[in-house]
């Protein structure tokens, strides 16, 4: 969407406009940047701008409707009984839309004069992030609206999902504000307007390439009204029960707050008091490794080929959220690691149980999401019903739970699913919403026939008289035909006439003649019938009427009542619906864990990384999709006496390098969330960070090279990895010519290995890196092993150590399908090329012994702007080096000479 607004429709206020357009124009002015949906009878219409630009997005036609300012007024328009699914496209293009209704019956209008506008009013501004409906919603993912409130350079994110009423915050700042918004992937986000976060002007613009971002005037902002917006929604007198907040913290929370009071237009949904989310109780995680691991989204934009996607086994939509919610935040708390790892232990122990479980979990309905709708008048009674369902499949569960005396994880989940709180009053709430309501009730309250007989005598009652009315329809149809002696006589019912007396064609004269037509009205004629009316039936049609009306008003009242009667339950639903997402979570685990061959990681404070046959969950059900390998499992070791290891991964194009590096991410990153982990055993010391990189990935649509987004993201990496954190860099340097990228990996791998001393995994195709290990203490050679075979490689996606033999680029290019002039024409040139590097210096003889990384990049950088003549000077004397030949204090020696002679000495 257009963050700033679009500009309205043009008004000018000196001409005229009709009564109705003076109300429309009023109104849209309030709507601001979100296109109108003006009620009119069965439509919502939309006008100017609005409805051009809905047209176009809707591929609607556009007519015009009268003049304003002596030019047409575009018009559009879509049928109120299926809006949804227009609201739904239009959302989806980024547009935010004000639902406008009719706020009086047009006959209350009537009596102010026939030129009376009947009143409207915007009922609620459907946005991105605020939705409710099961129709806009998608099931498995959480829909959250987050704020952003800043002060200086602190930030405050807050963030809720009105759907389910989930609430958080949680500090930011202008660094690890990307991240954190990639970590929530909000379905829109408040911000200050721009002028009010000058600061956050950069942050905030790469947001908005990520998500709709709503610009927010300051008094939104304000930490005191914030204060007393947390106060009155919770009713609480003092917010301290819920945590220290800072005015920035009220500040974000309040904004949020306000917006969905803005939206809802007066509905409050059911908001669970704030949480904070600490930062340092989850994984940090940046946007470019989310992108690069694919953790809940694969690159292609969706679940499909994400890690997520390889280990949901979840049966319900809540239990997919809380899965999903839990891959994007892993933990770093051993001991809350432990507790879910252990629920999922005790259902691996038990598998008839967990399966008895799952099947039960299976028909669990969303409860927070009806909830939600039920609390913003949008609910209807199939989420009543949803509400006595899952409290029914959460007390099954808990029972199914407890069979071995309640004792363990397993009990302690049996107790989190049935709650007791206040004599079991959610049990008390299903047990009367089951008895009120029918099997399958619809899933609008409008029309009525939802509740279940028997359980208002009232209603019973009124519909007695319906009942009664039927019998005395029989009644009068044998009553006319024994009258009239017409055995074709019947008595029908339709929505225009009501009940009335048909007879075929023929028969129809005998009831306009005497003695029948003082009896009989004549009402309507048609090829195949004749129709009557008579007193009695108008009689009986006008109480047919006013009972279906009355046993409407009083469902309609019960429905209100048994709405608020659950909202009054919110926290104990709350509740049921958690334990509900974490049964199924723990289940779908343990069921993964089963199926799938995976293993309880062991995870500590320790800095190991050891982890044996490791699999990468994601690449292995493709490999088994093909059906044509096995994929090949591989062990990892990041760590040797406690202290942090490099691993250096070298080997052709193909050889399944980038497979082995993100896998040992993604099962650093599976344990941490509670999973199981796709390997024979791992032992991992947690990891604060994870950082995974990918060389020259192209983001152009962004404005930088793909070289300088790599060189950032790598900047990024050295400056934030600390001991704690794993890092994996995939190709770093591939975005530029051989011995500046050389020189960068050289670097970089210094700097991880010298500075930031974490445990990581560098892959390269630079074979002259795998030198390093002779310096670096920490630094491993691993490759991936290829064999050859008649000319053409083989590869095993088997890492071994030591560094690869060689690079086999041509080989794979004969795979890739290269014509065979070209493999035989590349294959002498690089023949040519490797004798030419025996016989003289060329990329071996890189300054192995260099003095600081730093300086060896400023090096190279300066030889560019050499005269010719002393590049001249400086080639002689290189040419006059024999690396091999070289002591390390030769070498040094040389350093200083050809310092020298490039002046610099
Ligand atoms: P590289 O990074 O070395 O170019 P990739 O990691 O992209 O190689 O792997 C290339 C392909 O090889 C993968 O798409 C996958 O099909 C296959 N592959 C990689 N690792 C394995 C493995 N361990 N077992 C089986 N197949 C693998």
């Amino acid at each position: 969407m257009d963050a700033a607004s679009p500009p309205a429709p043009h008004i000018d206020r000196r001409s005229a406009p009709t009564p109705m357009m003076a109300q429309y124009l009023a109104i849209k002015e309030q709507a601001g940047d979100a296109l109108l949906f003006y009620r009119m009878g069965d439509f919502y219409e939309l006008f100017f701008d609005d409805a051009v630009k809905a047209a176009g997005a809707l591929d609607i036609t556009l007519t015009k409707r009268g003049k304003h300012l002596g030019d047409d007024i575009p018009m559009c328009g879509v049928p109120w009984h299926s809006h949804e699914s227009y609201l739904a496209r239009l959302i989806k293009a980024g547009f935010k839309v004000a639902i406008c209704e009719q706020t009086e019956d047009p006959k209350e209008a009537k009596k102010r004069g026939s030129n009376a506008v009947v009143n409207r009013a915007i009922v609620r501004v459907v946005t991105p992030g605020t939705l409710t409906e099961d129709t806009l919603l998608e099931p498995g993912r959480n829909n959250f609206l987050a704020a952003l409130a800043v002060e200086g350079d602190v930030g405050a994110l807050a963030w809720a999902d009105v759907s389910t009423g989930e609430l958080y915050w949680r500090r930011t700042d202008r660094t690890a504000f990307a991240g954190d918004l990639a970590a929530l992937a909000p379905a829109e986000l408040a911000a200050p307007e721009a002028e009010t976060a000058v600061a956050w002007r950069e942050a905030l613009g790469e947001a908005r390439a990520a998500t709709c971002v709503s610009d927010l005037a300051a008094p939104f902002f304000s930490a005191r009204r914030g204060e007393e917006r947390l106060c009155e929604t919770f009713g609480v007198a003092s917010i301290d029960a819920f945590g220290t907040f800072e005015p920035v913290d009220l500040s974000a929370l309040g904004s949020l707050l306000a917006y969905i009071e803005l939206t809802q237009v007066g509905r409050a949904p059911a908001l669970r008091p704030p949480r904070q989310a600490s930062a340092d109780a989850a994984m940090t995680i940046d946007a470019a490794t989310r992108a690069s691991l694919e953790i809940v989204r694969s690159s292609g934009g969706g679940k499909s080929g994400s890690l997520f996607w390889a280990v949901d086994r979840t049966v319900t939509a809540p239990g997919a959220r809380l899965l999903a919610s839990r891959l994007s935040a892993p933990l770093t708390d051993p001991a809350a690691i432990a507790a879910r790892h252990d629920l999922v232990s005790a259902f691996v122990d038990a598998p008839s149980l967990r399966e008895a479980v799952r099947t039960l979990l299976k028909g669990a309905p969303d409860m927070a999401r009806a909830l939600s709708r039920l609390t913003l008048g949008r609910g209807g009674p199939r989420d009543l019903s949803a509400l006595a369902q899952g409290a029914q499949n959460a007390a099954e569960a808990a029972i199914a739970l407890s069979a071995d005396g309640g004792a363990g994880p397993l009990g302690a989940l049996a107790a989190t699913l049935n709650p007791q709180t206040d004599g079991g009053r959610l049990a008390v709430l299903a047990a009367r919403l089951d008895k009120a309501l029918k099997v399958d009730p619809p899933l609008l309250a409008r029309d009525g026939g939802f509740i279940a007989k028997g359980f208002d005598p009232g209603l019973d009652e009124v519909r007695s008289l319906r009942g009664e009315a039927d019998r005395h329809v029989a009644n009068l149809e044998a009553k006319y035909r024994e009258a009239t002696g017409l055995k074709g006589l019947k008595i029908k019912k339709n929505n225009v006439l009501g009940v009335f007396v048909e007879t075929p064609p023929g028969q129809a004269d005998a009831l306009s003649a005497p003695p029948h037509d003082a009896t009989f009205i004549h009402r309507q004629t048609l090829a195949s019938a004749v129709r009557f009316t008579t007193g009695e039936l108008a009689d009986l049609d006008g109480r047919i009427a006013r009972a279906r009306d009355e046993a409407l008003a009083r469902e309609l009242d019960l429905f209100a009542t048994l709405t608020e009667e659950a909202a009054g339950c919110a926290d104990e639903i709350a509740a049921t619906a958690d334990a509900l997402a974490q049964t199924d979570v723990a289940a779908a685990a343990a069921h993964l864990a089963a199926t799938e061959d995976h293993v309880r990681p062991t995870v500590d404070d320790s800095l190991a990384f050891d982890i044996e046959a490791g699999r990468h969950p994601v690449v292995e059900r493709a490999v088994s999709a093909q059906g044509a390998a096995r994929f090949v499992a591989n062990d990892c070791r990041l760590s040797e006496d406690g202290a942090p290891l490099l691993q250096l991964v070298t080997g052709p194009n193909m050889a399944g390098k980038s497979t082995y590096l993100r896998q040992n991410a993604l099962i650093a990153v599976a344990a941490q969330a509670g999973l199981f982990v796709p390997a024979a055993r791992a032992h991992l010391g947690v990891a604060d960070r994870v950082f995974s990189r990918v060389g020259a990935s192209d983001e152009l649509a962004k404005g930088r090279s793909t070289f300088m987004v790599e060189m950032v993201e790598t900047a990024a990496i050295l400056n934030q990895a600390t001991p704690r954190s794993l890092v994996v860099l995939d190709e770093i340097g591939r975005g530029t010519s051989t011995f500046d990228g050389l020189s960068i990996a050289w670097a970089a791998i210094e700097h991880l290995h010298g500075e930031n001393r974490c445990r990581g995994l560098f892959a390269t195709h630079y074979h002259e890196l795998t030198a390093l290990s002779e310096t670096l203490p920490r630094l491993r050679n691993v490759s991936m092993r290829v064999r050859e075979w008649k000319g053409k490689v083989v590869f095993l996606h088997e890492v071994g150590s030591g560094p690869a033999d060689r690079s086999y680029g041509v080989a794979v290019a004969r795979l890739a399908g290269l014509p065979s002039g070209v493999i035989k024409r590349a294959g002498d040139i690089l023949k040519m090329l490797e004798a030419d590097r025996r016989a003289g210096p060329g990329v071996d003889a890189l300054p192995l012994f260099a003095a600081a990384p730093s300086e060896n990049a400023a090096a190279q950088q300066e030889t560019t702007d050499r005269s010719a003549s002393d590049l001249s000077a400086l080639a002689a004397a290189l040419a006059d080096i024999d690396p091999d030949a070289l002591s390390p204090r030769d070498a040094l020696d040389t350093l200083y000479r050809l310092k020298q002679l490039s002046g610099d000495g």
